[in-house]
């Protein structure tokens, strides 16, 4: 929310008038609109040559010392950097609810992702795995822009798989429970049906997911990686597969501008339509509780640990 703002800052990225007391966002990673990639590559501004961090690569001892989102202001320099993108949220969208637009957009862009290379199609029958919080968005997303079924594979039962279900997943695989490769790929195969799944989106994280998910799918059917934000390691699996089956394997990182509206817009559409709140676990802005918060999500106690500065603001 604005606390407090200069002349110059009058509209948002979508040209919304603001002023102090508007609900607003701002991306972690946000194209300049200026280098090579984003005049000429818009579709993939997401790989900007100079992206706009804030947090990451200021550090605290520059003044005036708030660049970071685990704080309770944050200070936003359009003069340092102009590539700077604030989002207005809609007035009456909780900022809880807003939190919640970034994760989103990512799923709803790795969805385009797949769109723009023929490999979603309405009524498409789609494997999510993982069960975190871009798995359980991802469920939503697939549902909102066009999915047919969605079935999801991951962990623990509570209080993820449960809320996968509430989201509208049909059916859940418990990795806990169906230990290896071989009975997983058996079991999905058997819930899809027919010769397999039209798309798998991997928001898991875990290198085992690609060459299971690959298993997953029906010939000529495609593949999506977006969880593996951080190196987690080689993953085994033979090209021959891949080339076989006739697949098309996309990865897809983060989103470009042009996408976060789309977020912001899915998640005020269906407010009523999906248990957002639910995936919130709510942690005080204390040493106490952010400790807590990510070692429940560590842990995956939670879905989404959520730290609150002003619990009468969300
Ligand atoms: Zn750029």
């Amino acid at each position: 929310m604005i606390v407090e703002k200069g002349d110059e800052l009058g509209e948002d990225f979508m040209g919304k008038t603001l002023a102090v007391g508007s609900k607003v966002m701002i991306p972690p990673l946000m194209p300049c609109g200026s280098c090579y990639y984003c005049v000429h590559y818009p579709g993939t501004a997401n790989k900007c040559l100079t992206p706009v961090y804030y947090g990451r690569y200021l550090g605290f001892e520059k003044p005036p010392h708030l660049w970071g989102g685990w704080a309770e202001y944050v200070y936003v320099d359009l003069e340092m950097l102009p590539g700077t993108k604030i989002y207005k949220l809609p007035d009456d969208m909780s900022l809880r609810l807003g939190a919640l637009s970034e994760p989103l957009t990512s799923c709803i862009r790795a969805f385009n992702r797949a769109k723009r290379a023929g490999g979603f199609n309405w009524n498409d029958t789609v494997v999510i795995q993982g069960s975190g919080p871009i798995g359980i968005l991802a469920i939503a997303a697939a549902q909102e822009m066009g999915a047919g079924r969605v079935i999801c594979v991951g962990a623990p039962e509570e209080p993820r798989l449960k809320l996968a279900r509430r989201f509208g997943a049909e059916a859940t695989v418990n990795i806990d429970e169906v230990k290896t490769s071989g009975e997983r790929i058996a079991r999905v195969r058997e819930i899809v049906g027919g010769f397999g799944a039209d798309l798998v989106m991997d928001c898991s994280g875990h290198p085992i997911a690609g060459p299971e998910g690959i298993e997953f799918l029906r010939d000529g059917g495609t593949y999506v990686e977006m969880g593996q934000f951080t190196d987690a390691g080689s993953i085994n699996t033979n090209w021959h597969r891949i080339c076989t089956k006739d697949l098309n394997v996309l990865g897809s990182w983060a989103f470009t501008a042009n996408d976060l509206p789309l977020g912001v817009d899915m998640l005020y559409r269906t407010r009523d339509k999906y248990p957002w709140l639910e995936m919130q676990t709510i942690y005080p802005f204390t040493e106490k509780g952010i400790t807590q918060a990510v070692a429940d999500a560590m842990a995956m106690r939670t879905v989404k640990s959520t730290i609150v500065p002003f619990p009468e603001l969300v």
